[in-house]
């Protein structure tokens, strides 16, 4: 059985205060049992939500890490120092810092390899541009991305990752993948997996992101494939978070 999972992206949003109302919202919701629910503040924030997340069922996550400990990095974060404040996830990958900070895929190993070295877990984000998808390679580019990470790790490491299916032209933009569209694409990212390891596909936990919200999550994480989502402008909410997690 794979543990069900929604995590909340704020990006460059939010605020302590909102982290304090999700910590009171949170006390008293009643979650589906089993379900693990994570938000990934700006770091600024990670004090304060560490502090109102106390007693709920939140975790925290990061947005992302540098691949290096510590050293002479201006302006970055290392894993180990996102440690400290009781981060349990980090986001890799994500297709706002491969399009906008230029990250490749090497650049995205080394920043998952350093959050598995220090014991989070990393969620691998990976999606095809609308480009890519009009002109049919989807799959090419989905199985490209996870292929280039999974290929490189042990065994032991790769039982230790979430991946993020999160297909760009539906970030940000209200354009939800259909549930037809996202099963098909997640069922072949579990499929691709288990022609090595079967036992590690079947156990991999498979995030949907793009524009998921309180009206889309429940038919969205009834998928098959679909173990959880990764929800970027509904996490800013708190009910609409809350309604997205207790649909799952
Ligand atoms: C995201 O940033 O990972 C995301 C899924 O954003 P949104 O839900 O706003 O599309």
């Amino acid at each position: 059985m794979r543990t069900p999972l929604v995590a909340g992206n704020w990006k460059m949003n939010g605020s302590a205060t909102l982290a304090e109302a999700f910590g009171h919202a949170f006390t008293e919701a009643t979650l589906p049992e089993g379900l693990e629910v994570v938000i990934c503040p700006p770091f600024p924030y990670l004090e304060a939500a560490q502090r109102a997340f106390d007693g709920t069922p939140l975790h925290l996550g990061a947005q992302t890490l540098n691949p290096l400990h510590s050293g002479a990095h201006t302006g970055e974060v290392s894993g180990r120092m996102l440690g400290e404040f009781g981060v349990r996830y980090a986001l890799v990958g994500h297709s706002e810092r491969r399009q906008l900070y230029r990250e490749n895929d090497e650049q995205v190993f080394d920043r998952l390899l350093a959050a598995l070295s220090v014991g989070l877990t990393p969620a691998l984000c990976v999606g095809e541009t609308l480009s890519e998808r009009d002109a049919g390679h989807t799959m090419e580019v989905v199985l490209r991305q996870t292929g280039f990470v999974m290929s490189r790790l042990e065994p032991e490491q790769r039982q230790r990752i979430v991946i993020a299916y999160e297909p760009v032209w539906a970030i940000g933009t209200g354009r939800t993948a259909t549930p037809k569209q996202a099963q098909e694409v997640m069922a072949a990212i579990r499929e691709h997996q288990a022609r090595h390891d079967h036992e590690l596909a079947s156990g991999l936990r498979l995030l949907y992101g793009g524009s998921m919200n309180a009206d889309n999550a429940a038919e969205l994480l009834a998928q098959p494939d679909i173990d959880g989502g990764l929800v970027g402008g509904a996490s800013l909410k708190v009910d609409d978070f809350l309604a997205i997690c207790q649909s799952a």
